[in-house]
């Protein structure tokens, strides 16, 4: 075992090996991307466990996903063998708060069993009390309020507070939603996001035997992605690392790009004010990337003018050139992204899974996914509507929350007539009206609707609820948590239903619910620790973008920077380059510094090779807008294509005949001057043999007629609506059965008739 160690040892770089050795006192690894600081907190957990002979429950590891948490332990377990990490904390700031709190939540009024609302239950609560408040939700937008909500818990501000402050009608509605907001999460037993952060300093700060408690066990903490603490966070980890001080983080200031979530870079500026004797470690060689591509991001970030001082260099090969292109539209953006996946697929032996797609906003997406789909290139997108965020999937979350939780209104509202069993909104109304009355829960009404004056057929329906609820609750306390999901989908009959209903909807939701029953026997068999309905839900609850990523799926990765972070892939596209996309909003000097982060960011995720892309319309609301190619563009190679080390970019500009907006069509690229060999030939081969088969095209001009069916290489199978203009200019409209309706110009469309 100790030989594994020195290898291990031997895999590092002298800094590196100093940050992994220094085990006592604080130690604060600031660094650029790439350069091993997520590698140094992995073997640092191993090191300690093994040199140190320190209990895996003694050490408290802080990640920013549970993705990157998981890979952190199997990679550990590599290492010193398989269970060498039970006990282990390791996880992000959230599911390790939400843990300890289940432990002590009697302290803060709450059981153990407390739900967790995700922020759309947060909205969904938010935006009743501003209708219960009478006031119509444009005039206070419950968005709005979240986020002010959310900021105001992260900053430690409470109602009073918020109340105090305000000034004008809406703060001091704001201030009185969040108050109620915060008395009902009480009520149902529930703790918000937030809460899961801002709930331990006040455990801690009313028990300090409990804070002392954890002072004691935890005598290592490690945090990764320190950059992206809040306050909340921040004080936290202070507050644990109180007594034996063996604090370590690590992050980049050049990566900080959630300050919009409450993430304070003071954070990291403070660290040595709070610990003076703590160990600063530089690491400087970058190993992920070539060295065009990090000479490209340094580039970039030193646009900014706040940031740290530091030096990233690699030893890694020169690399290809950055390519940039422009499109049309975002179609045609989309387009080239998949061509240029195929073309590599084929010439430099990369497969689905080497690349991501990167995008500012969530609903870039639609353009991309569709161009993949076309091309037959299997996809996965993180983000935008997640798995858990579905209707079926949150009603039967409802079920599972309620089973445990029957203080929690919400879910409950939620179920009570799901699947229909006659209770409407009537019979809801006269429910609630009881509780109130006789100051029960509206679950305990249910349970007592015998008592009251109520149609026997409801009375009934509601026997059954209670039954069917109590039922679950004996099993959820014996059995694991998939034994209770089992049981919930055949006592509720939910797949048969949907089964019976047949619809291609019914059909999408039935198999949303298996692969639910999936999750939960996977989850189960993961989780031999606790694979309880309590642990179970609290993973469902806090799963965020990046954990649904499959690693053993050949897919194109599609992601939002944001969800990006920490993550590399051999081959990266960042699309939209455009001004008031990305950047977002350029005009306040400290977001468009934030957005140039997010950019050093996605930039740094490339190991062999990066394309970046804008195009020069694009559709909002519904309506195409022309769009500016982004300033970050030219700050790429610092306006210059050629320097030093070579040349950095390769910029692919529109030809003539694209510039039509109708052209659907694969025409060649055409790139700026004196491009490389190499490129020219990577460009040259699958363009080349479209050409050739657009000019011997079957579909003869004079042959095409409405009403004939046609094949697209990208839209399928169609029918010609139209036909208009003669010659060269001939322009078809096609209703392509995947696609929908295409105007394109007959000239470059290369159809087959069928
Ligand atoms: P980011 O800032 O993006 O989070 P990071 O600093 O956490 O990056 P890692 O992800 O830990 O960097 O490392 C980047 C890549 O370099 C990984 O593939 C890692 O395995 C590799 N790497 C790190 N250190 C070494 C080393 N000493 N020798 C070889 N490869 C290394
Ligand atoms: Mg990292």
């Amino acid at each position: 075992l100790l030989a594994k160690l020195e290898t291990l040892l031997k895999s590092l770089n002298t800094e590196q090996k100093k940050a992994v050795e220094t085990t006592k006192g604080p130690v604060m690894i600031i660094a650029g991307a790439g350069s091993g600081k997520t590698r140094v907190i992995t073997f640092r957990i191993a090191y300690i466990i093994n040199k140190e002979n320190c209990a895996p429950n003694q050490i408290l590891a802080l990640t920013f996903t549970n993705k990157a948490a998981n890979e952190m332990r199997s990679r550990v377990e590599e290492i010193l063998g398989t269970g060498s990490t039970r006990g282990l904390w390791i996880g992000t700031f959230h599911s390790n708060f939400a843990r300890l709190l289940r432990q002590h939540a009697d302290r803060l009024g709450f059981t153990s069993d407390y739900t967790i609302y995700d922020a759309d239950d947060s909205k969904n609560l938010i935006k009743q009390i501003i209708t219960e408040l009478g006031i119509a939700t444009d005039v206070l937008a419950p968005n709005a309020v979240q986020g002010k909500i959310s900021m105001a818990k992260n900053r430690l501000v409470t109602p009073e507070q918020m109340s105090q402050n305000a000034s004008d009608f809406i703060s001091e509605k704001t201030a009185e939603v969040f108050y109620k907001y915060n008395e009902r999460l009480q009520k149902n037993n529930a703790l918000d996001f937030d809460d899961l952060l801002i709930k331990p300093i006040k455990l801690f700060n009313e028990h300090p035997e409990i804070l002392a408690h954890y002072q004691e066990r935890f005598q290592y903490i490690m945090i990764d992605e320190y950059q992206d603490t809040n306050r909340a966070q921040y004080i936290v980890a202070k507050m644990l690392a109180g007594q034996h001080r063996n604090i370590c983080v690590v992050g980049d200031d050049a990566q900080s790009i959630y300050s919009w979530r409450g993430a304070d870079i003071a954070n990291i500026l403070g660290f040595q004010n709070d610990y003076k004797e703590a160990t600063i470690c530089r690491l400087e060689e970058n190993y992920r990337c070539t060295k065009t591509i990090l000479k490209v991001a340094n580039t970039v970030i030193s646009n900014n003018k706040e940031q740290l001082e530091k030096t990233l260099y690699t030893s890694n090969e020169t690399g290809e050139p950055v390519t940039l292109f422009e499109a049309t539209d975002e179609r045609r953006e989309a387009e080239k992204v998949a061509m240029a996946i195929r073309e590599r697929k084929l010439s430099s032996g990369n497969q689905n899974s080497d690349f991501a797609i990167f995008y500012r906003t969530n609903a870039q997406s639609r353009a991309l996914e569709d161009a993949l789909r076309f091309n037959g290139i299997a996809y996965r997108v993180f983000g935008g509507v997640s798995f858990y965020k579905r209707k079926e999937i949150k009603d039967i979350v409802a079920y599972l929350r309620f089973i445990l939780n029957s203080r929690d209104e919400e879910s409950l509202l939620r179920i009570i007539n799901f699947p229909a069993r006659g209770v409407g909104e009537t019979s809801l109304k006269r429910l609630k009206d009881i509780a109130i009355e006789e100051g029960f829960s509206l679950y305990e009404a249910i349970c007592r609707a015998t008592h009251y004056d109520l149609q026997n057929r409801l009375i009934s329906a509601l026997n059954d609820f209670r039954m069917l609820i109590e039922d679950l609750r004996e099993i959820a306390q014996q059995h694991t948590a998939y034994e209770v999901v089992a049981e919930l989908l055949r006592k509720t009959r939910l797949l048969e239903i949907l089964k019976n209903e047949n619809t291609a909807e019914a059909n999408a939701r039935y198999d949303n619910l298996q692969e639910f029953l999936n999750f939960a026997r996977q989850f189960c068999d993961k989780s031999a620790e606790d694979p309880s309905l309590n642990a179970f839900l609290q993973s469902a609850s806090l799963a965020t973008d990046q954990d649904n990523a499959d690693a053993n799926g050949n897919q194109v990765t599609l992601m939002t920077i944001h969800a990006a972070k920490g993550l590399e892939f051999p081959v990266v596209f960042v699309t939209g380059l455009e001004e008031r996309l990305f950047p977002l909003n350029p005009d306040e000097p400290r977001e468009l510094e934030e957005e140039r982060r997010l950019f050093y960011v996605a930039l740094t995720r490339a190991e062999k090779k990066l394309y970046v892309s804008f195009a020069k319309s694009r559709y909002k609301f519904g309506q195409s807008f022309p769009a500016k190619r982004s300033r970050f563009i030219e700050e790429l190679d610092g306006g210059s294509v050629v320097t030093e080390g070579g040349k950095l970019l390769d910029e692919i500009r529109l030809q003539d005949a694209e510039k039509s907006r109708y052209h659907y069509d694969d025409s060649e690229y055409t790139s700026r001057s004196n491009f490389s060999d190499r490129a020219q030939s990577r460009r040259v081969a699958p363009a080349a043999s479209r050409q050739t088969s657009l000019t011997s095209s079957s579909a003869k001009k004079s042959a095409i007629a409405v009403g004939m069916k046609v094949q697209h290489k990208i839209f399928g199978t169609g029918k010609v609506m139209a036909v208009q203009g003669s010659g060269d200019d001939t322009k078809i409209k096609v209703f392509f059965r995947g696609a929908g309706e295409k105007t394109l110009v007959l000239k470059y469309a290369n159809l087959t008739v069928v």
